[in-house]
């Protein structure tokens, strides 16, 4: 049965995720978003895809149910398919922005920059995104953002009851004794922000070093990201969105690892590390060794972060890949003198 106007719907927040707008449409129902697009003639067992791949059928449907226009609908999107690697998986939040929407109307929604690996930070509130449900202390549950009685709320879905945003600990902080200043946080919110538009398709506002089109800065996010994981010893078990696969011969060739793909915290640790390491010193003061890190995590070992610490940190079979990869960034800080390879 196709759906004619429907007699509720609820408008976009500005800065609003499509999947999150199409979840509280569908709450006005009783409705999972799925089965909503399932009338409107779209069959997709996961709306949060839309959110990554431009689908203008399923936007004209739609918009005609709805009449919120297509060209609304498709700024509600993260970025398109070729960025889908930084899909964040489960939902991630700002505590401040959430109790702002509670005390504004009671319904939670989450921010088009929060779906993507490229934040880790509210850059409204300077303190970093969670994940992880203060009610049942789960990741990947979908608390705080459930259909309950025609609208979405924070609610626990592991035990069934709402959650409280105003009892909770402390927000996290940066890892390897890195400090969230204001300082640190706008260097931060700068990488982003242009992260977020080179996966959007747009161009940077701010030099990079290291970085000449925008779309290797993502990359070289990445490529850090990677260093250090390997450095640490850690495993991802990273699983490429199963459309993004398909649309792909040899997906292994394209595929990398993003932030999305790590716990928040490590992807809020590397995203500083690399604000720190490529931002460019005029406008964002953190570079060039003003920041102390201790990545040994004893605060008595605390030392300047720089390109060259970084690199003298990393696992010795990451070591030589790192400096070359490195290589560009360092070479405009020798031109500064800061940098001995
Ligand atoms: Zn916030
Ligand atoms: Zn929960």
């Amino acid at each position: 049965m196709a759906l004619r106007g429907l007699p509720i719907v609820p408008a976009p927040f500005r800065g609003e995720v499509l999947s999150s707008w199409l979840a509280r449409l569908a709450a006005r129902y009783d409705l999972r978003a799925s089965h909503l697009l399932s009338h409107v003639g779209c069959d997709m067992p996961d709306a949060r895809a839309l959110d990554w791949c431009a689908a203008p059928r399923v936007d004209r449907a739609l918009a005609r149910v709805t009449g919120v226009s297509v060209q609304r609908l498709a700024g509600m999107r993260c970025g398109g398919a070729e960025a889908w690697l930084w899909d964040r998986p489960a939902p991630a939040w700002c505590r401040t922005c959430l109790q702002a929407d509670l005390l504004a109307g009671g319904e939670t929604w989450e921010r088009r920059a929060w779906r993507s690996g490229a934040t880790a930070l509210c850059d409204r509130h300077g303190q970093l995104l969670e994940e992880a449900c203060p009610c049942c202390g789960k990741r990947g549950t979908g608390c705080l953002f459930q259909s309950q009685e025609g609208r979405v709320r924070a609610h626990c879905a592991t035990r069934d009851k709402p959650v409280s945003l105003w009892r909770q600990r402390p927000p996290p902080g940066l890892p390897w004794g890195l400090c969230l200043d204001p300082l640190m946080a706008r260097a931060i919110a700068g990488l982003q922000r242009d992260l977020g538009r080179s996966l959007g398709g747009r161009p940077l506002q701010a030099r990079w070093r290291g970085v000449t089109w925008a779309a290797e800065l993502p990359a070289l996010v990445g490529d850090i990201l990677l260093m250090v994981v390997l450095t640490l010893g850690l495993r991802l078990q990273a699983a490429p969105p199963l459309w993004w696969l398909q649309q792909r011969a040899d997906w292994r060739s394209d595929f990398s690892f993003t932030p999305a793909m790590v716990p928040l915290e490590l992807a809020g640790g590397v995203l500083a590390l690399a604000a720190i390491m490529l931002g460019d010193p005029d406008r964002f003061a953190v570079t060039d060794g003003r920041v102390a890190w201790s990545p040994s995590g004893i605060a008595q070992e605390r030392q300047p972060c720089s390109v060259e610490r970084f690199l003298a940190w990393l696992d010795p079979g990451v070591a030589g890949w790192g400096r070359r990869r490195l290589a560009g960034v360092g070479a405009s800080n020798r031109i500064k003198g800061s940098f001995s390879p």
